[in-house]
């Protein structure tokens, strides 16, 4: 089994806070949807005699291209590969691009899962963000999308700009009322080269301290986990059997092929791990979709374990800890760190696997990194 991700490199303006490759405009999205055919034909190799599990379609914003490309492309993709028959395809979506003969279109094209980027719930909110919808939009849209498709989620962010509590539980509240399958929390981050990150070192707008950050975090964990929500990755809470596949499956470190300018992939053989990236840059992509790697790195050892640590140990599954033990050589800093944690609260180990607990999910990373360099 295989999952693919297809990046959409265009939005309608970019936001403030957004640091993902992308073009602003529609001019060019024909030319790119010829230039992926190529691509994809390029790779029939790659998808020769595979089984797709799921299909993820990100961007940039993907809900801003005419549907009938999208269908297209997956007709295409279908010719060259099997489908599982559960296959989860899903199109990240922004509000104000899901007409009711939209959505429609998406579901015969054959999207089984809607994410859409609502990030908030309150006016004030998207109006820091500088979103183009409404939040009367964010809700009504939501709805909608409960009532077509299979699997629905939202994301949130906390942490913008004016964020207090108030306007946080006003998001939770809404988005526990609505209840799609899945919802992903994130913390805003200030990105360096961002709008947002120039406005903050200016001192036009301050950003929520950490403490608040992680308050707000961890009011979310209560609260979803309270209405029937797992936590199976540091920003993810789904209902049963309503997790991101494709997400999943990278943490996971299992294989995908990414398609379009800046999408990255993950090979694995018996022989080797390797991570490709493709192309950075629209105008490069376009001239020439049948080469658009630009990045091909085989793993080491180190980097193996490095990269099995950090994804592991964001997802509910779980560390093996004799594989940690194996891999690195720190002995006994090791042993003290895994006691330290522990202590802490912020790991638990059952039977022979470390599971981060609720507060833990707050320091992920600095786990991981004390547990490979010490
Ligand atoms: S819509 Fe999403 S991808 Fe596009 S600029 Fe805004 S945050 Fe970035």
């Amino acid at each position: 089994m295989l999952t693919l991700y297809l990046h959409i490199p265009f939005c309608k303006a970019r936001c403030s806070y957004c640091d993902f490759y992308l073009v602003t405009g529609r001019e060019q999205i024909a030319a790119f949807f010829s230039a992926l055919s190529l691509e994809t034909v390029s790779r029939s190799e790659e998808l020769k005699g595979q089984t797709i599990s799921a299909i993820h379609v990100g961007g940039g914003t993907p809900s801003m291209v005419p549907v009938r490309y999208l269908a297209l492309w997956l007709e295409e993709l279908a010719a060259l590969c099997s489908f599982a028959p559960d296959i989860e395809i899903a199109l990240e979506a922004n509000p104000e691009d899901l007409s009711l003969k939209t959505m429609d279109e998406l579901r015969s094209a054959g999207i089984t899962r809607l994410s859409i980027g609502v990030q908030s719930f309150t006016t004030e909110k998207l109006h820091a963000l500088g979103r183009a919808h409404t939040a009367l939009q964010a809700s009504r849209v939501t709805a909608d999308a409960l009532r077509r498709f299979e699997s629905v989620s939202v994301d949130l962010i906390c942490g913008v700009p004016g964020e207090n509590g108030s306007l946080w539980q006003a998001d939770l509240h809404e988005a526990l009322a609505l209840r799609p399958h899945h919802l992903s929390l994130y913390m805003l981050s200030v990105e360096p080269k961002t709008i947002l990150h120039r406005q903050v070192a200016k001192g036009l707008v301050t950003v929520p301290d950490d403490a608040l950050q992680a308050s707000l975090y961890e009011d979310a964990q209560s609260a979803l986990s309270l209405q029937g929500y797992s936590q199976y990755e540091v920003s993810n809470f789904s209902l049963p059997g309503h997790h991101s596949r494709y997400n999943l499956a990278t943490w996971k470190r299992e294989p995908y092929l990414g398609f379009g300018p800046s999408a990255h992939s993950f090979l694995v053989s018996p022989q080797m791990e390797l991570r490709m990236a493709n192309v950075s840059s629209l105008t490069r992509y376009l001239a020439a979709p049948a080469a658009a790697t630009a990045f091909r790195e085989e793993l080491s050892v180190e980097e193996r374990f490095t990269e099995q640590v950090f994804l592991t140990l964001r997802i509910n599954s779980g560390l093996d800890v004799d594989f940690l033990r194996k891999g690195n050589k720190l002995g006994h800093t090791l042993s003290l760190a895994i006691a330290r944690f522990l202590e802490k609260g912020w790991i638990e180990q059952q039977e022979e696997r470390l599971y981060l607990t609720q507060k833990g999910f707050l320091f992920a990373d600095l786990i991981a990194e004390e547990f490979i360099f010490g």
